[in-house]
């Protein structure tokens, strides 16, 4: 069994995993693509590493796992959780992470398009895709809800979050 939690930087998936409680293994994979060295580049404009996914599509194999990362959905899984948050909150979270205002921007216009949502449905379909509002919620509560779709406790929801009024 394969679960993938993935979202718009910032909306907090490396800490919402690491509170949950679960017999899979837990992976992360911006961990794996530094330990492994699957990057191909920089890109400079964005000011981010970009990452090998056809070495980190052959690394994942079909183990069974969480799997967290803002890549996730694009490899196989049973259930994608995509974890929301509102651009506003996200913005503050991630500046005070030490992002630039230009890419806390970008992520939140992202956010409020949706981007990660639409992509994750269209690669899995909306009966797999499990979406989690984080906006006003501590980790510990994500992190409970996100253990009520490892143990298939929950409803499929996609399209529940609309923050696009943001834009
Ligand atoms: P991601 O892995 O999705 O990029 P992180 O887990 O790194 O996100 O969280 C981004 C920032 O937001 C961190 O500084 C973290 O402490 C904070 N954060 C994470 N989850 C929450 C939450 N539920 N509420 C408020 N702040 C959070």
């Amino acid at each position: 069994m394969r679960v993938a939690v993935t979202g718009t930087p910032g909306t907090g998936k490396t800490t919402a995993v690491d509170a949950v409680e679960t017999d899979l293994d837990v992976v992360h994979l911006n961990e794996v693509i530094k330990s492994e060295g699957f990057d191909t580049g920089r890109d400079d404009q964005r000011g981010s590493r970009v990452a090998d996914m056809d070495a980190l599509g052959e690394w994942l194999g079909d183990r069974d796992c969480l799997v967290e990362s803002h890549l996730a959905h694009h490899f196989p899984a049973d259930r994608v959780v995509v974890l929301r948050c509102h651009p506003d909150d996200l913005e503050t979270r991630l500046t005070e992470r030490g992002e630039s205002v230009e890419k806390a921007r970008e992520n939140a216009e992202a956010e409020a398009l949706d981007v990660v949502l639409s992509e994750a449905v269209a690669n899995h379909g909306r009966e797999s895709v499990y979406e989690i509002d984080t906006t006003h919620r501590t980790p510990e509560e994500v992190a409970r809800e996100i253990e009520t779709v490892v143990a298939d406790e929950r409803e499929p929801s996609a399209g529940t979050v609309d923050f696009i009024g943001w834009l």
